[in-house]
């Protein structure tokens, strides 16, 4: 098999004799055939083939399939935003009075969809804690749960994920573990070689990573079985009226949930991807094995003279030897993190927001992990309408700073903070 950098550039496209170098836009809503009979075995999935975009497009699955190749997988959807490919990866595999044990500290897009949105639809989740026991997180699980949900590197905290000991508890409960790889990317880390079963990803982010378009991701690892436990998953185990009584786990084996995600979730939810937009996400994809790296080597660089600043009362960076996240670093991430990481000022809110207003190459956005340098305070931002009390109530250190490390020159970047912190404190 090809190395990871060979991957970003080739994988799941190979043109032949006299066709486009580049996946090209197929900017078509449908595809045409020759017979009737022809048609009707693509919509009974007798035979497959492109017949409708909200399904499967070209571009989308050449694009699709190099993101499948490079997490190891054996098959991936692309979606219309990371939400979109948490919310199908939790329907593909639960349905009403189902349940979820997810980790608390995952993004907070994703805390509203799994606590707030998902349980008006039946589907129930228990949040824990990545720090605690495995009988603390055991004791979280109930008959009806059906997946464990969490995030390599988890925004905005950075906290690294144990997925071995996910999986293992996962697993024990016949259950799989559904990891959200978006600020690690598999060029970092390679959740399915640590046990997981369903990755996920924003590819917003470092994948696209030129804040161009919104865009996600479902990866199937094949590896999960799902008859083994047939009578958790009987959307994947027990025949889909809507197909003739078609049973995925029979039809499809090892590419039950892949395939079940495109035919039955697509066909009747759409969030499909544009092709357009795909093609913009592989220009991505085909460099984000060398901006992943550099981001990360700026971002220690960048951590490590934070931490060294009078100015600075903590800085969070998993790659920084002494982080509570640093073992786990070593473990999963031993190339890198990325480049996000958190940091907390002396001086208060004030010195914070002249910090932040005195910054000239770092902008204030709300955006991260793409090519531009950003910072964001949720204090002053995201969460301004809650107190001190509220924020640390939700996991959020009233003095905290996410700060998002881009492609430009590491040098400039300190330069840039040291004034900042300077003309704050005059
Ligand atoms: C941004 C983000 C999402 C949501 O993705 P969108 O593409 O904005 O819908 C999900 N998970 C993580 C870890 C994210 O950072």
């Amino acid at each position: 098999m090809s190395k990871i950098d060979t991957l970003c550039v080739h994988a799941g496209y190979t043109p032949k004799k006299g066709e486009p170098r580049q996946i090209p836009i197929i900017q078509s809503t449908t595809f045409k055939y020759e017979t009737s009979d022809q048609m009707g075995r693509l919509f009974d999935l007798e035979e497959s083939g492109y017949f409708y975009t909200r399904l499967q497009n070209p571009t989308n699955d050449a694009v699709a399939a190099r993101i499948a190749a490079l997490e190891g997988g054996i098959g991936a959807v692309l979606t219309s935003s990371g939400q979109a490919a948490n919310l199908f990866a939790c329907l593909n595999i639960c349905e009403a009075g189902d349940h979820i044990v997810s980790l608390n500290n995952i993004y907070g897009g994703t805390v509203n969809l799994l606590g707030v949105t998902l349980p008006k639809m039946g589907i129930e989740v228990t949040f824990v804690n990545h720090d605690s026991t495995d009988e603390e997180i055991e004791a979280a699980f109930r008959p009806g749960t059906k997946l464990v949900f969490g995030e390599t590197i988890s925004n905005p905290g950075v906290e690294v994920l144990d997925i071995e000991r996910f999986a293992r508890i996962a697993h024990s409960h016949g259950v799989p573990l559904v990891v959200d790889n978006t600020f690690a990317t598999p060029v970092h880390c390679r959740p399915f070689e640590w046990g997981a079963d369903i990755v996920t990803h924003s590819t917003t982010k470092y994948i696209d990573g030129h804040g161009v378009s919104v865009g996600g991701c479902i990866v199937d690892s094949g590896n999960f079985d799902w008859n083994a436990h047939a009578d958790k998953f009987p959307g994947l185990c027990t025949p889909d009226e809507s197909y003739h009584g078609l049973i995925y786990t029979e039809r499809f084996g090892k590419a039950a949930f892949i395939t079940k995600a495109v035919t039955h979730l697509m066909r009747d939810l759409g969030s499909i991807q544009s092709p357009q937009n795909a093609f913009y996400l592989n220009l991505g994809l085909q460099t984000l094995h060398l901006r992943i790296r550099r981001v990360s080597d700026s971002a220690l660089k960048v951590a490590s003279f934070l931490q060294n600043h009078p100015a600075v009362a903590w800085v969070h960076y998993p790659d920084l030897p002494g982080d509570s996240q640093h073992e786990k670093q070593l473990k999963y991430l031993p190339e890198g993190s990325c480049g996000v990481m958190c940091l907390g000022l002396k001086g208060g809110r004030e010195f914070d927001n002249r910090f932040m207003d005195a910054l000239r190459l770092i902008t204030i956005e709300t955006h991260v992990a793409d090519c531009y340098s950003c910072i964001l305070h949720p204090a002053s931002h995201t969460h301004r309408q809650l107190s001190d009390e509220q924020l640390r109530a939700a996991g959020i250190a009233p003095d905290l700073m996410r700060l998002s490390i881009g492609l430009e020159d590491p040098e400039d970047i300190i330069t840039d903070i040291a004034n900042a912190l300077d003309s704050a404190s005059k």
